[in-house]
């Protein structure tokens, strides 16, 4: 059984002063530091703490559980330079979705776009593709009888790899709807492929975003041994193998962990797929980017309710945030997040690590809305808080994946302050 010593990270110090890291030690808690950054910080504005030494600590337990499957970080999920560059830096790869992600990724890797780039996104634009294939990218993924022709005219040295459907009831964000092709339909797939004289070279899937269920891995490898087998009745020898994203960036309860995942499938890998023949990679998104921000808002404006009918269930108190759905919160639309608690730090008071801080007094039913005009533009509903003032600190831990990837700048509000710390 694997292990992995995630103690001592002072060795990519060089990495982290590239980003003007500030050095953070380990006992200083999560609500000091805000604390201390709320003060010193002069603008109104949300920001992220961006945790640097968690994405190599993400990279060493990748390493150590899942030695042999190299990850290429899904960009979509947090185009974060910072994130990128730790991935680049510790050797692994990038799965982009457009020409402007395969450009982003094509800078920092200054060379190896053939070997670090997937182009994974099964159904593309001629002109994205013609893009990669100027930037030396070979791997594309591919799901649809009308791509492969496409890839024929506008990629023929491309290297295919078919993308294949999963049972993805197990994930929070289903992906089968739109992407995969079924088993039964791959034995043609891959005769068009022999037609149109192809270079077929391997087998990919995604299991979901957010999965809650290690059997979705195992069954969508099995899978993927079959389809190889297919491809070899046409005379294909496929060497890729690509597992796709859906790893977790944290740990939740009645969720397989990151290593219980890793557990279930690092033998069975070896079992179906030798490993002198195939090289197997994966795209991890949320893995990477999840737990290394943690969004700090504040309160801006704040109304109290003033019930007409005693039975309304409604909230006493609404409170307006420096952050909402059409920024950081889009996830609670695009990534089915959902608030369950809210974290706050009263700032009128001085700082007792540990103890003080807290809103105390009776909790009251209140509603958190971000700062556009729109009524849609609702973190949460009926929560049950303390009352909290003007200028209190509300933080969200953990808020790094699906978050600033699609934050519009909507009403002219757009979280952009990036701190960036490390631990050791
Ligand atoms: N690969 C593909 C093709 C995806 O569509 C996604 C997410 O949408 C990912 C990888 C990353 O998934 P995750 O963040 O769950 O690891």
């Amino acid at each position: 059984v694997p292990t992995a010593n995630l103690d001592d990270v002072s060795e990519y110090q060089d990495l982290f002063e590239e980003f003007g890291a500030s050095f953070v030690p380990k006992e200083k808690s999560l609500k000091s530091l805000i604390h201390d950054m709320c003060v010193e910080e002069e603008s109104e504005d949300a920001f992220y703490i961006v945790d640097l030494s968690k994405v190599v600590r993400q990279m060493l337990q990748w390493k150590a559980y899942l030695p042999r499957v190299t990850p290429f970080y899904a960009i979509k999920c947090n185009p974060s330079p910072a994130i990128m560059r730790i991935v680049e830096a510790m050797g692994g790869g990038f799965d982009c979705a457009s020409k402007q992600e395969i450009g982003a990724a094509a800078l920092l890797l200054k060379g190896e776009n053939d070997k670090r780039i997937i182009y994974a996104n099964p159904c593309k634009l001629p002109s994205h593709m013609r893009y990669a294939r100027g930037a030396g990218v070979e791997m594309v993924t591919v799901d649809n009888e009308d791509e492969l022709h496409k890839i024929k005219k506008h990629w023929p040295d491309a290297k295919v790899i078919i993308r294949i459907v999963t049972d993805d009831s197990h994930s929070v964000c289903r992906f089968s709807s739109k992407f995969g092709a079924q088993i039964k339909d791959c034995n043609h797939l891959v005769s068009v492929c022999r037609e149109l004289d192809l270079n077929l070279t391997g087998i990919s899937f995604h299991v979901g975003s957010g999965c809650f269920n290690e059997i979705a891995f195992v069954q969508a490898i099995t899978c993927a041994r079959e389809v190889f087998d297919i491809a070899e009745r046409h005379g294909f020898k496929l060497s890729l193998l690509d597992i796709g994203g859906g790893f977790p960036g944290i740990t939740e309860e009645g969720k397989p962990s990151f290593i219980q995942i890793a557990n279930a499938i690092r033998d069975l890998l070896d079992e179906l797929f030798p490993v002198d023949q195939v090289q197997i990679i994966a795209e991890p998104g949320r893995y990477y980017a999840c737990a290394s921000h943690t969004l700090v808002t504040h309160i801006f404006a704040r109304r109290k309710v003033h019930k007409i009918n005693p039975e309304d269930d409604g909230s006493d108190y609404l409170y307006y945030i420096n952050d909402g759905v059409y920024q950081s919160f889009n996830c609670l639309l695009f990534d089915h997040a959902e608030i369950k608690s809210v974290r706050s730090i009263d700032m009128s008071e001085d700082f007792e690590d540990g103890t003080g801080n807290e809103q105390t007094g009776p909790k009251l039913k209140s509603t958190i809305f971000g700062p556009t005009c729109d009524s849609m533009d609702c973190i949460v509903k009926g929560i049950d808080l303390p009352v909290l003032d003007l200028g209190d600190v509300l933080y969200f831990p953990d808020f790094g994946a699906y978050t600033v990837a699609a934050s519009s700048a909507f009403n002219g509000f757009k979280t952009v302050i990036m701190k960036y710390i490390w631990k050791n």
